[in-house]
C-alpha cells in the first residue's frame, strides 16, 4: 500500500473510532439523563401523591382517594402508579385496596429502600420504574404519628410508579442522530482538508520511493510524477532531472568503456551504478599494470608481470606462454610457469593454428601435442599480424574449465593492455638479435660479443665455470675470392659456420668475429676437451668439399686456443691469447691447432 492509502486509511480509521466512541458517550449520557429525570419526576410525583393521601387523611376523604390516584395516573409520562399500605397501617384502618402488586413492593415494604427496575426495548415501549417507601416522619408541618400508630421511621406503606421513557428515547434518537451527522460532516471535512493539505507531499513521496527503490536495483529510468504547483513541482523537476544526468552519465560510461574493457557488463551485478564503479576499479588496475610494463625493459619482463597478474589476480598456478611467428609458422615457449604438459614445438599448437580458443572439455583429445587425460584451456590472442600469444592453463577439472572461462575476459583486457608493449619490446628483441647477429652465417657476430658476453662470464651462464676458447681462420682464403669469385668465398665461409655448430654443442657459443675469422666458447671445458673438440673442428671442415661451378676444392683452417679463467679475469685478455695462438699457428705452417702458452706473443 502506498503511504498516501495508508495514511489515509489511517485517518480515517481513527475519525471513524471517535465518531464512534463520541456516539456511545452521546448515547450513554442521554440515556443516564433519562433515567435521572425520570427519577426525579417520579420522586416528586411520590411526594406529591404522599402530600395528597394525607391531605385525604387529614380532610377525612381518603375513601375518595382512588379517584386522586387515577388522575395523578393519567399525568403525562406516568404509565401506572398504585400504592400499597404497610402491615402496621393494615392493622390500625384495615386491608384497604391496596394490595401488593410484586415482589418488587414487597421488598420495598420490607426494607424501606427504594427499587428501579428499567425495561429497554431498541425498538419497542420503553419504561422506568420506581417503587418508593413512605415512612412516617414528624416535620413541622405534619406529624404522622398522629394519626398512624406506628414509630418514626416505620415504613408505612408504598408508592410504585411506572413511567414511559418513549420520549425521552425519542429526544435522545434525536440528539444521536443531529451529533452523528455534524460528526460526521466534520470528520469529513477534516478528511478533505488533511488530503488537500498533505497528499502533493505523500504523492511526491511515494513516486520518489518508488524510483529510489527501482534505482536501487539498478533501473534508472524511472522519473517521478510531475507536480504543477507548489514545492512539489520544484521538489520532482530537480530529482528528475538529477535522474534524467545520472542516466545519461552512466550510459555514457558504459558506452565509453566499451574502448576500453573486452566485457565490462558483469553479469552478477545489475546495478549499473556498481557496474561502473567495478569497471573504474578494473581500468585503473589495467592502468597501472600498463604504465608498469612500460618501464620494464624486455618482453620477458612483460610476460612475467601478465604471469604475476594471472597468479595474483586470476588465482591461476598452472599455466605456459607460447609465442607464435606465424609466418614462420614456429612456436616458441617463452614463459614457463609450471612444467609444460603438452609439445608444442614439435607437434604444433592448435590453439595458434585454428586462432580458437582451445577447450579440453569440449572434446576428448583435443590437441594433438597434449595427450594427456588432464584438463586446460589454450587461449590464442593476435599480438600482430606475425605473431600469436597463446596462454595455455592446465585446470583441475571440467569445472574449474568453466569457471576459467568466464575469465578470460577479464584476462584478455590485461593482454590487450600489454599488447602494444609486447609488439615494440619484440620487436626492439629483433632488432637487437639482427644488430648481434650475422646475416650470411646466421651466427652471432661481434657485436653480441661485445655487449653480452662480459655478462655472461661473470654473472651468468658461464660464472665461474672453465670455458674453452678458440680464435678459428680459413687459411689462405683470400685465394678463393680471388680464384672463385666473392660468392664462392661466403659459401666457404657459411660451410665453415655449419661445422662449427654441428661440432659444438647447444651449450656452447659460435661467434662470427669478422671476414673468415670465427670464435668458438665451449661451455665446462678442460685442457683436452679444448685440443680435442678443436682438431674434430679443423679434421671435419679441412674434409669439406666446395663446390666452385664444376670444381670441387677443400680449405684448411688454423685455430688458436685459450683456457679460461686462469689467474688473468678479463675476456678480451684471452681473446687476444688465442689470437696470438692463432697467428703461432698460422706462422708455423696453418692446418693447425695451437694452445696458447705464456710468453707467446
Ligand atoms: P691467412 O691464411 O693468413 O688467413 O690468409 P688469408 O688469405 O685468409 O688472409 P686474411 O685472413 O687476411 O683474408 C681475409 C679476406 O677475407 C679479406 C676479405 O677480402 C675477405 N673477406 C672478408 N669478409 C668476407 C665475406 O663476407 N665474403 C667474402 N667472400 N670474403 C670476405
Ligand atoms: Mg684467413
Ligand atoms: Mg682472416
Amino acid at each position: 500500500m502506498d503511504s498516501k492509502r495508508s495514511i489515509l486509511t489511517t485517518l480515517a480509521i481513527a475519525m471513524a473510532v471517535i465518531f464512534l466512541a463520541m456516539i456511545i458517550n452521546v448515547t450513554m449520557n442521554l440515556r443516564d439523563f433519562g433515567f435521572n429525570s425520570a427519577k426525579t419526576k417520579a420522586q416528586l410525583v411520590a411526594d406529591s401523591v404522599k402530600n395528597g393521601l394525607t391531605a385525604h387523611m387529614v380532610n377525612g376523604i381518603m375513601a375518595n382517594r382512588d379517584f386522586y390516584i387515577e388522575q395523578t395516573k393519567n399525568l403525562k409520562h406516568i404509565d401506572d402508579i398504585w400504592i400499597i399500605r404497610s402491615n402496621t397501617v393494615k392493622k390500625q384502618y384495615g386491608d384497604g385496596q391496596e394490595l401488593i402488586h410484586d415482589e418488587i413492593d414487597q421488598k420495598v415494604l420490607e426494607t424501606g429502600v427504594s427499587v428501579e427496575q428499567i425495561d429497554e426495548q431498541l425498538l419497542g415501549h420503553s419504561t422506568y420504574r420506581i417503587t418508593i417507601p413512605y415512612k412516617a416522619e414528624i416535620t413541622k408541618e405534619i406529624n404522622c404519628l398522629s394519626c398512624h400508630e406506628a414509630k418514626e421511621g416505620d415504613v408505612l406503606g408504598v408508592i410504585s410508579m411506572v413511567m414511559t421513557m418513549d420520549d425521552i428515547k425519542q429526544m435522545s434518537v434525536k440528539i444521536i442522530a443531529l451529533t452523528s451527522f455534524i460528526s460526521l460532516f466534520l470528520i469529513l471535512f477534516i478528511i478533505w482538508f488533511v488530503k488537500r493539505l498533505i497528499v502533493p507531499y505523500l504523492s511526491i513521496f511515494d513516486s520518489i520511493k518508488d524510483v529510489m527503490k527501482r534505482a536501487h536495483t539498478g533501473d534508472y529510468s524511472a522519473r517521478i510524477d510531475e507536480f504543477n504547483s507548489g514545492e512539489a513541482k520544484n521538489v520532482s523537476h530537480w530529482i528528475n532531472e538529477h535522474m534524467s544526468k545520472l542516466q545519461k552519465s552512466l550510459v555514457t560510461i558504459e558506452d565509453k568503456i566499451d574502448i576500453f574493457l573486452t566485457a565490462h557488463k558483469s553479469e552478477t551485478v545489475e546495478d549499473p551504478m556498481m557496474d561502473v564503479q567495478n569497471t573504474v576499479a578494473r581500468l585503473a588496475d589495467i592502468y597501472k599494470f600498463r604504465k608498469t610494463i612500460e618501464h620494464d625493459e624486455s618482453i620477458s619482463d612483460v610476460y612475467k608481470r601478465i604471469a604475476t597478474v594471472l597468479e595474483d589476480k586470476f588465482k591461476l598456478d598452472d599455466f605456459n606462454f607460447l609465442e607464435a611467428d606465424t609466418t614462420n609458422k614456429k612456436v616458441e615457449v617463452v614463459y614457463v610457469h609450471k612444467a609444460l604438459q603438452c609439445d608444442p614445438l614439435a607437434k604444433g599448437c592448435r590453439a595458434d593454428r585454428t586462432n580458437t580458443l582451445v577447450d579440453s572439455c569440449q572434446f576428448k583429445k583435443v590437441c594433438s601435442a597434449n595427450n594427456e587425460e588432464n584438463t586446460y584451456l589454450c587461449i590464442p590472442y593476435s599480438i600482430s599480424n606475425d605473431m600469436d600469444f597463446v596462454i595455455t592453463i592446465n585446470t583441475q577439472s571440467r569445472e574449474e574449465n568453466e569457471k576459467l572461462r568466464e575469465k578470460l575476459p577479464f584476462i584478455q583486457d590485461y593482454v590487450d593492455a600489454a599488447k602494444p608493449e609486447i609488439v615494440s619490446k619484440k620487436l626492439m628483441q629483433i632488432l637487437e638479435k639482427n644488430a648481434s647477429t650475422d646475416p650470411l652465417t646466421g651466427l652471432f657476430n661481434r657485436k653480441y660479443l661485445e655487449r653480452y658476453i662480459d655478462g655472461s662470464l661473470y654473472s651468468g651462464i658461464y660464472k665461474n665455470v672453465p670455458c674453452g676458447l678458440m680464435m678459428v681462420d680459413i687459411d689462405f682464403f683470400k685465394l678463393i675470392n680471388d680464384n672463385y669469385g666473392h660468392d664462392i668465398g661466403d659459401i666457404a665461409i657459411k660451410t665453415i659456420a655449419n661445422t662449427l655448430i654441428d661440432t659444438t654443442t647447444d651449450k656452447d657459443v659460435v661467434i662470427r668475429f669478422g671476414g673468415e675469422e670465427f670464435i668458438v666458447i665451449l661451455n665446462d671445458c678442460n685442457e683436452e676437451k679444448l685440443h680435442d673438440t678443436a682438431e674434430k673442428i679443423r679434421i671435419a671442415f679441412s674434409q669439406q668439399k666446395i663446390q666452385a661451378g664444376s670444381e670441387i676444392f677443400s680449405k684448411t683452417i688454423s685455430i688458436g686456443t685459450a683456457l679460461f679463467p686462469n689467474k688473468d679475469h678479463s675476456f678480451w685478455k684471452y681473446i687476444k691469447q688465442s689470437d696470438v695462438a692463432l697467428y703461432q699457428a698460422k706462422h708455423s705452417g696453418r692446418n693447425k691447432v695451437v694452445r696458447y702458452e705464456e710468453g707467446m706473443e
